[in-house]
């Protein structure tokens, strides 16, 4: 297939999770992907081999998403490397969660840090190159919980919301220039972060979703394909919650 044949895409945190299936899945669809990871070195240099295997480029970036410096560096290294960045997908995010009676500044800092100041690192280095080749789509991985708000996650549900609105002002500010911005808001996704919770928690979630089961981070990557294509050609400031019906 190729619905991304020739695009240069970038995405934060892909040596697993919903990061992982959206780089392999953006590989088979002809796209060249880049991609980091910080912590799982080794998982992210199998990505890499896994993804030239598609017969497309890939080059994996060990890189911090919440260092604003590392951030404009990687931009840089992509640019030299793939010529242009016309994907952006923000993706990197950390769970810290606790009741607020009990949650620490440090937790609060770090979440805000990693999921939503990454956002803004990336997006500002990325939009130099998209603005003098006027053209770009930016994809912000947020959560039904910004929407929604959730007991035990007052830091991750801020960073998810800030995203949101994050999402909707590049699109009105960049619009005019052909970039694109947009947020998919995941509901209750099968990964190593939600691999963490209580069974009978994620039994709570599903029971509440009218599709009754998690979701697969394919099925997430399938609605990124989208968003990173010329099919959205016309979509902007969206955001696509892709989570079973949980929300409706
Ligand atoms: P995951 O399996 O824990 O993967 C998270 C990824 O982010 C890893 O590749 C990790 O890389 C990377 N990462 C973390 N901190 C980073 C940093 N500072 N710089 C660069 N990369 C960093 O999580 P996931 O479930 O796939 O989640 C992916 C995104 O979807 C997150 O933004 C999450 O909030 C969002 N989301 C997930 C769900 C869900 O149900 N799973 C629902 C809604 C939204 P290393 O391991 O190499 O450090």
């Amino acid at each position: 297939m190729t619905l991304l044949k020739g695009k240069n895409i970038l995405i934060t945190g892909a040596s697993k999770g919903i990061g992982r299936a959206m780089a392999t899945a953006f590989g088979r669809e002809g796209a060249n992907v880049a991609f980091t990871y910080l912590s799982s070195i080794e998982k992210g240099q199998a990505l890499e081999q896994e993804i030239q295997a598609l017969g497309v480029k890939a080059k994996g970036f060990r890189s911090d998403a919440s260092d604003f410096q590392a951030a404009e560096e990687l931009i840089n290294a992509v640019v030299s490397e793939f010529g242009t960045v016309d994907v952006l997908v923000n993706n990197a995010g950390i769970t810290k969660d606790g009741l607020l009676m009990r949650m620490s500044e440090e937790q609060w800092d770090t979440v805000i840090k990693v999921n939503l100041k990454s956002v803004f690192n990336l997006t500002k280095a990325a939009i130099k190159p998209m603005m003098k080749q006027k053209y770009g789509s930016i994809i912000n991985i947020t959560s039904v919980v910004g929407i929604r708000g959730n007991a035990g996650q007052a830091n991750y549900a801020a960073s998810k919301a800030g995203i949101i609105g994050f999402t909707k002002s590049v699109a009105l500010e960049l619009g005019s220039r052909n970039i694109r911005c947009n947020a998919i808001a995941p509901g209750f996704i099968e990964t190593e972060m939600t691999d963490v919770l209580d069974p009978k928690v994620k039994e709570e979630w599903e029971k509440g979703i009218p599709m009754k089961r998690a979701g697969k981070a394919e099925e997430v990557a399938n609605c990124a394909i989208f968003l990173a294509s010329d099919l959205s050609a016309y979509v902007t400031g969206q955001v696509l919650q892709v989570d079973g019906g949980m929300l409706t």
